[in-house]
C-alpha cells in the first residue's frame, strides 16, 4: 500500500508547526484516499496546537469554524485547514455533539471519526502513518466499519449511516455485518438529518463510480424508504416484455451506464428517476405478455419536481431533471419531417435536447446492453445540422399589443394562442413574421368561436 508523501509545500507547512513544538498529522479522507492510490486533493490536518496557536505562529489565518476548532491557514499559495485535536460528547440529538473539548493526543481525536479507514494519520513532517484503527486492515479488504461500538456511533450522529453507504459506492467497499446490522436498526433516525446533509450525501453516492452499491445498502436497511420512498415503491415492480429487471432494478442499471460514462449530477439523476412514475401508471393486467405505463413520462417529471424539492435542490437543477424525465419517451423515425425536429427540440428545450438523447440511450441499454443506438445517433445529427435557431414562445415575432389588439387579454387563451403560433412556425419557419402570425390569429379565433 502507497504510504503518503506531502508535497513541498505541506512539508515546509508542517516544519513551522515542529519548529514552534508542535506536532501536525494529515488525516482524514486525502490519507485514505492515498493509501488506495485514488486523488484526493482535500486535506485535513490535525494538531496539538490550539487555534490561538495557529493564529500567532502564522501570518494569515482565517477563523473558518473556531468554536471547533478549526483554522484555515494561507500558507506559500495554499490554503490549509487545520483542526485541533478534540473529543466530541454527548449527542443528545443524534446530529451534533453538545459539547467539543480539546484534547492533549491524536490517540483521543482519532476515537471521534467514524470509520476505521477514515481514521488513519500521517505524522508530518516524516510520514509515518498512525493506525490506531487498523483502518489499513480494513482497506485491504475493503471494508467499511465503525470505530468502536456501531450503534453508539450511529445514534450520535445518523448522517454516519449515510456516510457508509457513500464510502461504499465511492470505494466499491462492503459495509461490515456489526456495521450494517446497526445501520437496519437505526435507519429511522435518518429523519433528524437536515435535508441539506441527506441531499448531499445522495449525490456524492449518485457520483459515486459504483452508485449502485450505496443505493442498495440503502435500501436493504430501510434507509432508503425514508430518504426517497418513491424508488424504492419501485422495488419488485415488475415490467415482463422485454424488461429483464423490475423497475426499481432498471433505474439503477440505467444510473450505472451513465456513472461509467461519468456524466454529470442532473443526468445521473435523470437515469435514477426517469421510470419514477411507473409503478402508478402500470396497467391493471399484462397483455400480450406485458405491462403498459401510459403518461408515466409526464407524471414522472411531476414527481421528479415533488422529490428534489422536498430535498432542496436548486430550480435550475430541478428544471433540467424534470426536462429529462418529461421527454425521455420520444421514438425516432426517418419519416419525421424537419417541423417535427423542430417541435422535439423546442419542447425538450434546446439546452437539454443533447441530455434528452444522452438518457434515451442509457434507458436503452439498460434494456438491452446490444441496443441499436443508430436511431438516435441520426436524430443527434438531424437536430445538430439544423439550420435555424429553434423558437420559444417569446421569440415569435409578435407582441403583446398585437394580440391585445384583437380583443385578447393575458390569460389562458392568450397561452393557448402563443403555443399554436409556435407550432406553426416550427413547422414552417417562414411565419416568423408580424403579419402572418395575426393572419394565423384571426384565423384561430374565427374557427374556435364557430
Ligand atoms: P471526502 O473529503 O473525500 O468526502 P473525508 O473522509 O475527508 O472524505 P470529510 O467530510 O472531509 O470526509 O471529513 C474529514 C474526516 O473527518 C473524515 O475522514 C472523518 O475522519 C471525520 N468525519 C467527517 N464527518 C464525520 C462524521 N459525521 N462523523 C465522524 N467523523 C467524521
Ligand atoms: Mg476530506
Amino acid at each position: 500500500m502507497k504510504i503518503p508523501t506531502p508535497g513541498e509545500t505541506v512539508r515546509a507547512f508542517a516544519e513551522v508547526f515542529a519548529q514552534n513544538g508542535f506536532s501536525l498529522y494529515l488525516v482524514g479522507g486525502a490519507v485514505r484516499d492515498c493509501c488506495l492510490g485514488r486523488r484526493n486533493g482535500d486535506f485535513d490536518f490535525t494538531t496539538d496546537a490550539l487555534p490561538s496557536d495557529v493564529q500567532r505562529i502564522f501570518r494569515r489565518v482565517i477563523p473558518t469554524g473556531i468554536k471547533h476548532g478549526t483554522v484555515t491557514v494561507l500558507f506559500k499559495g495554499g490554503q490549509f485547514e487545520v483542526t485541533t485535536f478534540r473529543s466530541e460528547a454527548g449527542y443528545s440529538d443524534s446530529r451534533h455533539p453538545d459539547r467539543v473539548e480539546f484534547v492533549s493526543s491524536l490517540e483521543e481525536d482519532l476515537k471521534r471519526r467514524d470509520f476505521t479507514i477514515n481514521a488513519l494519520a500521517v505524522r508530518l513532517p516524516g510520514n509515518e502513518v498512525l493506525d490506531y484503527h487498523h483502518g489499513l486492515d480494513d482497506l485491504k479488504t475493503g471494508l467499511i466499519r465503525c470505530i468502536g461500538v456501531p450503534e453508539e456511533r450511529f445514534s450520535e450522529d445518523a448522517l454516519r449511516m449515510l456516510r457508509a453507504c457513500r464510502f461504499s459506492a465511492v470505494l466499491d467497499f462492503s459495509i461490515e455485518q456489526e456495521t450494517l446490522r446497526a445501520i437496519s436498526r437505526l435507519s429511522h433516525n435518518i429523519s433528524l438529518v437536515s435535508t441539506e446533509r441527506i441531499a448531499d450525501e445522495l449525490s456524492k453516492t449518485l457520483m459515486a463510480d459504483y452508485p449502485c452499491k450505496g443505493l442498495e445498502y440503502m435500501r436493504t436497511t430501510g434507509l432508503l424508504k425514508l430518504i426517497l420512498p418513491e424508488l424504492q415503491d419501485c422495488f419488485g415492480v415488475q415490467q415482463l416484455g422485454f424488461h429483464h429487471e423490475d423497475v426499481y432494478g432498471h433505474c439503477l442499471s440505467t444510473l450505472q451506464l451513465a456513472a461509467d460514462a461519468r456524466w454529470p449530477l442532473e443526468l445521473r439523476m435523470a437515469c435514477l428517476l426517469h421510470d419514477i412514475a411507473k409503478p402508478l401508471c402500470r396497467s391493471a393486467s399484462a397483455q400480450d405478455g406485458h405491462y403498459t405505463f401510459y403518461n408515466h413520462d409526464a407524471k414522472g417529471a411531476q414527481i421528479t419536481r415533488s422529490i428534489l424539492r422536498r430535498l432542496k435542490f436548486s430550480n435550475a437543477f430541478t428544471d433540467k431533471v424534470c426536462a429529462l424525465v418529461a421527454n425521455h419517451m420520444f421514438n425516432y423515425s426517418p419519416d419525421w419531417t424537419d417541423g417535427a425536429i423542430r417541435r422535439f427540440i423546442s419542447r425538450c428545450g434546446k439546452e437539454n435536447v443533447q441530455d434528452v438523447l444522452l438518457l434515451r440511450l442509457a434507458d436503452m441499454r439498460a434494456i438491452t446492453p446490444d441496443a441499436d443506438p443508430t436511431p438516435v445517433a441520426e436524430l443527434k445529427q438531424r437536430i445538430d445540422g439544423m439550420p435555424q435557431p429553434v423558437l420559444t414562445v417569446n421569440a415569435l415575432a409578435i407582441r403583446g399589443e398585437d394580440l391585445t389588439g384583437l380583443g385578447l387579454k393575458p390569460g389562458p387563451l392568450y397561452s393557448e394562442i402563443k403555443n399554436f403560433l409556435l407550432q406553426q412556425v416550427l413547422d414552417r419557419p417562414e411565419l416568423n413574421n408580424r403579419e402572418a402570425l395575426l393572419e394565423i390569429t384571426r384565423k384561430y379565433l374565427e374557427n374556435r368561436n364557430e
